[in-house]
């Protein structure tokens, strides 16, 4: 028999399709226009329910980690092509609400993170993270999950999602996915998109520039080796490039812990974000 993936429209719905499931339920929570990295991460999921499992998929593009100025209604919806790569990666279900499903116009109560989202992308972004926060909260109350997926092209998301569970106390266990590139390197995302294609011939060079300054042993050298190879790109302006700790997020003086190398640079109409491991040196 060939399994039909569920379509879920309303909180209702998820909570009813939840109800009685006394198994694994993985969440992969998604904006849709859906990549061979979330592909990927889907498949993970997968494996981590086993056959036994339930893995669902959320596609919701949230308005609220959306800035004014952003591309929230810019942002790619193709909804066909996202349910072919949930049903190939193997999703038992899809949730997919609408905004108004998701909150009431006048909506006043949020969940917000005051330590860890204050950095890197959270100063240039004011409020994105608290928008991340409630809404994946929310997505969690809708399906229930056991386990929840996250990519680490996300780091300071990932990040924060953990702290988050943790101080809320919610009983979901976060699973880290490494994150997925194309053959030249660049990360996959759904803004590659908005790259023209001298901009995406260019692009490669920012993972290439991290890769190369992340073998200095300096926080300080990485940083200025990192900028100076970043700054060369033509068309790039530099949002941030950091060392950081990489579960405190706060910026690395040594390499006695374990750290991030975390870059946001704008090519073009695209924000491109990146980040990969600084290993403790013993
Ligand atoms: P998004 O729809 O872009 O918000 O991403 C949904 C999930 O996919 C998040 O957990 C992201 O971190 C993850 N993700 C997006 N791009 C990648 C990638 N290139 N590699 C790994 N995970 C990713």
């Amino acid at each position: 028999m060939i399994a039909v993936m569920k379509s879920l429209k309303t909180i209702a719905a998820a909570r009813r399709w939840r109800k009685g499931l006394e198994k694994k339920v993985v969440l992969v929570p998604t904006m849709g226009a859906l990549h061979h990295g979330h592909e990927a991460l889907i498949r993970h999921a997968r494996k981590l329910a086993g056959t036994d499992g339930e893995v669902v998929v959320s596609i919701f593009v949230n308005p609220t980690q959306f800035g004014p100025k952003e591309d929230f209604n810019a942002y790619p919806r193709p909804l066909a092509k996202d349910l072919a790569v949930c049903k190939r990666a193997g999703a038992d279900a899809v949730f997919l609400p609408r905004v108004d499903e998701m909150y009431a116009s006048d909506a006043s109560v949020t969940v917000a993170e005051s330590n860890l989202s204050e950095t890197l992308c959270g100063r240039s972004r004011p409020g994105h993270f608290g928008g991340v926060c409630t809404v994946v909260a929310k997505l969690f109350l809708a399906t229930q999950p056991t386990h929840a997926v996250f990519g680490e092209k996300d780091w300071q998301q990932l990040a924060t999602l953990r702290r988050m569970v943790r101080d809320l106390n919610f009983p979901i266990a976060i699973e880290p996915f490494p994150t997925v590139r194309e053959p030249d390197g660049l990360a996959a995302s759904s803004r590659n998109a908005y790259l023209t294609p001298a901009e995406r011939t260019l692009a490669p060079r920012i993972h290439a520039a991290m890769a190369e300054a992340s073998k200095l042993k300096s926080p300080r050298a990485i940083m200025k080796s990192c900028t100076a190879a970043i700054g060369k790109i033509p068309g790039a302006r530099i949002d941030y490039i950091e060392a950081v700790d990489a579960s405190t997020l706060r910026s690395l003086s040594n390499r006695k812990t374990a750290g991030r190398l975390a870059v946001a640079v704008f090519l073009g109409k695209a924000r491109l974000i990146d980040n990969i491991p600084l290993p403790s040196i013993p």
